[in-house]
């Protein structure tokens, strides 16, 4: 028998393959030509099948589809972050303009450069190989450029919004501006087979777009076969205001206006009510939950959140990062234990679940559930080795349960996206991740300093 040449063979690790039958290898074998899988079953049927040109030892590790993180906002908080106490009491409006909207402008051209690339390789570091960004602040040039560099697989965009609030705004002026920066991103970071990483019209969302620029926003994705990504209803801030100028509630709004649909992500979505989630339902729209950021903003999940209710009714959920944590496996467990306790239910939301979040349900949204989401043959090769050498990795007795529960990204030794290895024993392949961190801390004390804005520590910190 003539073995087939294959570019990287692992022998003998543990798969957890998420495909149909969610099919667990204990002894396994994955084989990868050209980015994609060629090959992934039981070492018994394929161990004499392939000719590598490198064959990595696989039973140290359990090997699972890269993660997607469906909410993660690249510019504007990674280099800062840290700053803001976690109590600091003031309204959300007083919040944004006083001490979050003067860090954002303070960023240069290479700073929002910095920034992307620096949680591009947290999350690969983290097992994420896919995102789905919030919104660049200003400057998508350096941001994709900085993408490009670690190896990463992503959709962005500019940030858009467009309702004039002040008096003397121009909404026709501000409309087409809005409008005229999501037609250049698309033209300039086009989607295309062999682009891991390119333009989708994300809009901030909330109160800050309007009709014209949603339809324009829907109209693009709908005729270049991409995504939609927003922010909606965190807070009964978002209900209160459609209501109080519509007259009914945002995703009754996005509705009539005609702008709900498959390709449309919206994150957070904890103040809706049943008949919103109706319309998720009927539209296949679907939500993204950032469980840290919902916990620590009080966004009152546990008492008004309708997740547990939008799975049972087939809405697609997958999980976001925000602007915090950048690793995606200590969240899942979140997404299922905040979602336990707040129903008095240990039934809800199981490690199998919130699995398929990060994996199959996110290559849904993303309109990839052909291409990502579950190692199986013609797929690409995005997947994750995570190290079994660890005291959180043992006694190993059921792959899954040790992976959401008691492992995270700590274990992570290596990535490969698009066949690529990205990550390996614990590094970037492709990026020096210690002059990268000293870089990241120069530009973060610089960027506070230019805003002004004084230190927020409730204890004396001595220099
Ligand atoms: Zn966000």
């Amino acid at each position: 028998m003539t073995r087939q040449t294959v570019d990287t063979l692992i022998v003998g690790a543990k798969i957890i393959t998420m495909d149909e039958k969610r099919r667990i290898l204990m002894d396994g074998v994955m084989a990868v030509k050209g980015g994609k899988i060629v090959a992934v079953g039981p070492r018994r049927d394929l161990e004499d099948a392939f000719e590598a040109t490198e064959t990595i030892d696989g039973r140290r590790f359990v090997v699972t589809p890269g993660f997607i993180n469906g909410h993660v906002h690249i510019t504007g908080d990674a280099l800062t972050r840290g700053y803001l106490p976690d109590d600091l009491e003031c309204s959300f409006e007083e919040k944004l303009n006083k001490w979050v909207i003067p860090r954002y402008h303070a960023h240069t051209r290479q700073d929002e450069g910095l920034s992307a690339q620096f949680t591009a390789v947290e999350m690969l570091r983290s097992g994420t190989t896919c995102f789905v960004e919030a919104g660049t602040i200003r400057y998508m040039d350096e941001v994709v450029e900085g993408l490009q560099s670690t190896g990463i697989r992503g959709r962005v965009g500019i940030w858009v919004e467009g309702t004039a609030y002040r008096r003397e705004d121009d909404q026709a002026h501000l409309n087409r501006q809005a409008i005229d920066k999501l037609e250049a991103e698309i033209i300039q970071f086009p989607a295309g087979d062999d682009q891991l990483i390119f333009a989708w019209p994300l809009l901030v969302g909330h109160s800050t777009n309007t009709d014209e620029v949603w339809r324009a926003a829907k109209s693009i994705a709908d005729a270049k076969g991409l995504g939609i990504s927003a922010h909606m209803s965190p807070y009964k801030a978002d209900p209160d205001w459609f209501l109080e100028k519509y007259g009914r509630r945002p995703i009754e709004h996005l509705a009539d206006i005609g702008v709900l649909g498959e390709n449309v992500s919206l994150t957070h979505v904890a103040h809706i009510d049943a008949h919103e989630q109706d319309l998720l339902a009927q539209t296949g729209t679907n939500v993204t939950l950032c469980p840290l950021a919902s916990l620590k903003g009080a966004f009152g999940m546990g008492a008004v959140g309708r997740f547990p209710e939008m799975a049972a009714a087939g809405i697609n959920i997958m999980l976001g990062t925000d602007g915090y944590d950048q690793d995606i496996m200590r969240l899942t467990g979140l997404m299922s234990a905040m979602h336990k306790d707040a129903r008095h239910d240990i039934k809800i939301f199981p490690a199998t679940e919130v699995l398929e979040m990060v994996t199959l349900n996110g290559a849904k949204a993303l309109g990839m559930a052909d291409e990502i989401g579950s190692l199986e043959v013609g797929k690409r090769a995005d997947f994750v080795c995570h190290d079994t050498d660890r005291p959180e990795w043992r006694p190993l007795l059921n792959v899954v349960n040790q992976l959401i529960w008691a492992a995270d990204g700590r274990s992570v030794h290596s990535v490969w996206v698009d066949g690529a290895r990205v990550v390996d024993n614990y590094h970037s392949t492709l990026i020096d991740e210690e002059e990268l961190c000293a870089k990241a801390q120069s530009a973060g004390e610089a960027i506070m300093k230019r805003t002004g804005l004084p230190p927020l520590s409730p204890w004396p910190v001595i220099e």
